[in-house]
C-alpha cells in the first residue's frame, strides 16, 4: 500500500504519533524506507508529535453511537467507555471545567455540554449526536489550561523518531513562540522543526512563530474547531503567504477529501479546496483520515497529485504567485537563487539546478515561486529527503561536485535522466565554491542539456 501511494503522487509520508505503538511506527519507518530504496526517490518522514491534544480512552467495541440529549459522563475513571460514559484522562480538564462550558469531540462532530463536574468527572448533556470512537480528539474552546507544549509522551515519541530517522517533527496545539523554542532545545538540527498552527494564539502571534521554526502546517481539523469556521479560509491564505514570505514550507491539511474515506471520487468543493490551497501556493496539501482508515486512500492520493497539476498547467497559476512583497536577504545564497529564477524565467530553462548542502540555497529559490522546476541536489540524503516537501522541489541525492565540469555534468545528466529537461534545453545551475562548503553559494552557470 506504502508503494502504491507513492507511486500515485506522495512525497512526506506523516506518522501520527496519536496512534499506534513503537512497534507500529518502527515497521511504518522501514517499509516507508524500503520503498525509498525500491524506488531510489528520497521520502520525507514527518512525526506528528501529539501534544497536549486531549483525547477519549477507548470503547467497548471501538465507538458509540451519541444521540442528542443524551446524558454523558466523563471521567478518569480508566477502563472501556460505552452509551454512558467515556474515560477522558486528563485531570487538568476537570480542574478548568465549569457547567456551561462546551467540548467538542472530533473535530466538532460531537459536542457536549457540562451540567455538572467535579475533580475527576464532567457529566454532560449532548448537544449534537454522533459517533464516538477511540482516541477522538476534544477541544475546549473556551477554557485556558496550564499545559506545556511538549508532554512526556512526546518526549519519549522524539526521541524513538529522531533515532529512527524521522526528517520532520511536528509539534501540536502551540500556543506561543516559547512553545517552539522548547521543541527546538529537544531536536536541535536534528530534523526540521515543524509547527502545527492550530489555536488561535499562535495566529496572533504567527511570524514570531513562523520565525522559530523550519516549516508549518495550517491543521485546519483543530483550528477550525477553535475559531469560527468562516476565519479559516483567510487564515489559511495569511498563514501560507507569511510562510512563503519568510521561506518556509507550509502544509495545508485536514478535511481536503473528507467524502473520500468512503467514497472513490471526491465532492467539486473539496477539489476546489486542494485547488484553492496549491493557487495559493502551499508548499504541499495534506490527506489524514483519507489515507489512515479510509477505503480508497490511492484513489485520494491519485486525485490530489491530479488537481495539483492541472493548476499548475493554468496559465493564471505562476503570475497569480508573484508578488512584490519579497524583501531579500543580505546573502549571496538569496542573490543568487533569485537571480537565477530571473534568468531561468528570462532564457525559457527547463529546470534550475540547485547543488544544496543544507537545502538554505533551494529553500531560498522556492520562495521565489519560479516557473521552472527547481532540481535540489544534495550529498545528504537527510537533505533530499527533507526537501520532499518544498514547493517545486524535486530532490535528487548525489555524490559531492568535484569541479566545475563535473558539477555541469552532473546537472544536466540528473536533469535529462529525471526527465526534467530535454536535449536542445537549456538549464540554470547554482552552486557553491569551494565545492562541499555549506552556505558557499556563489555561482551562477547557464548549460545546454546535450543532443
Ligand atoms: C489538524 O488538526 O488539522 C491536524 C492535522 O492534526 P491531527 O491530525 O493530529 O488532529
Amino acid at each position: 500500500m506504502l508503494r502504491a501511494l507513492f507511486d500515485a503522487g506522495v512525497d512526506v509520508f506523516r506518522c501520527n504519533f496519536s496512534h499506534g505503538t513503537h512497534d507500529d511506527h518502527r515497521r511504518l519507518f522501514a517499509a516507508i524506507r524500503r520503498v525509498e530504496s525500491d524506488t531510489g526517490r528520497p521520502i520525507g518522514i514527518l512525526a506528528d508529535l501529539q501534544g497536549p491534544k486531549l483525547r477519549l480512552g477507548d470503547f467497548a467495541g471501538g465507538r458509540v453511537q451519541l444521540e442528542a440529549g443524551a446524558a454523558f459522563r466523563l471521567d478518569l475513571e480508566g477502563g472501556l467507555g460505552d452509551r454512558s460514559r467515556a474515560p477522558l484522562p486528563h485531570p487538568e480538564v476537570f480542574a478548568a471545567l465549569q457547567p456551561g462550558n462546551e467540548l467538542l469531540v472530533d473535530d466538532g462532530k460531537v459536542r457536549l455540554k457540562v451540567v455538572d463536574c467535579g475533580r475527576d468527572y464532567a457529566d454532560t448533556q449532548c448537544v449534537v449526536g454522533g459517533t464516538l470512537s477511540n482516541h477522538k480528539g476534544v477541544n475546549l474552546p473556551h477554557c485556558v489550561l496550564p499545559i506545556s507544549a511538549v508532554t512526556d509522551k512526546d518526549r519519549a515519541d522524539l526521541a524513538f523518531a529522531l533515532e529512527n530517522g524521522a526528517d520532520w517533527v511536528a509539534l501540536s496545539f502551540v500556543q506561543r513562540p516559547e512553545d517552539v523554542a522548547e521543541g527546538r532545545k529537544l531536536v536541535g538540527n536534528a530534523a526540521g522543526l515543524m509547527v502545527k498552527l492550530e489555536k488561535p494564539s499562535a495566529i496572533r502571534r504567527l511570524d514570531e512563530i513562523i520565525d522559530l521554526a523550519d516549516g508549518l502546517m495550517v491543521a485546519r481539523g483543530d483550528l477550525g474547531v477553535e475559531m469560527p469556521p468562516e476565519d479559516v479560509p483567510t487564515v489559511q491564505k495569511q498563514i501560507i503567504h507569511s510562510c512563503r514570505l519568510a521561506g518556509k514550507p507550509v502544509i495545508v491539511a485536514t478535511q481536503m477529501l473528507e467524502s473520500m474515506i468512503n467514497a472513490p471520487t471526491p465532492t467539486r468543493a473539496e477539489a476546489s479546496d486542494v485547488a484553492t490551497a496549491v493557487y495559493e501556493g502551499a508548499d504541499a496539501v495534506m490527506l489524514s483520515a483519507e489515507t489512515a482508515v479510509g477505503e480508497y486512500p490511492v484513489e485520494a492520493v491519485a486525485i490530489m497529485d491530479r488537481i495539483a497539476r492541472r493548476v499548475q498547467e493554468d496559465p493564471l497559476y505562476f503570475p497569480s504567485l508573484q508578488t512584490k512583497l519579497l524583501e531579500h536577504e543580505h546573502t549571496n545564497s538569496d542573490a543568487i537563487s533569485s537571480a537565477a529564477c530571473q534568468v531561468a524565467a528570462t532564457v525559457g530553462a527547463a529546470a534550475i539546478v540547485s547543488f544544496t548542502s543544507s537545502g538554505a540555497t533551494a529553500l531560498r529559490a522556492a520562495r521565489e515561486r519560479p516557473a521552472a522546476p527547481i532540481l535540489a541536489m544534495t550529498p545528504h540524503l537527510a537533505t533530499a529527503r527533507r526537501l520532499a516537501l518544498l514547493w517545486g522541489a524535486h530532490c535528487v541525492h548525489s555524490a559531492d561536485i568535484r569541479g566545475f565540469q563535473d558539477m555541469v555534468q552532473k546537472a544536466v545528466r540528473a536533469a535529462h535522466h529525471e526527465d526534467i529537461a530535454q536535449p536542445g534545453q537549456r538549464i540554470v545551475i547554482t552552486a557553491g565554491v569551494p565545492f562541499g562548503t555549506p552556505g558557499a553559494t556563489n555561482i551562477l552557470r547557464i548549460a545546454w542539456v546535450d543532443r
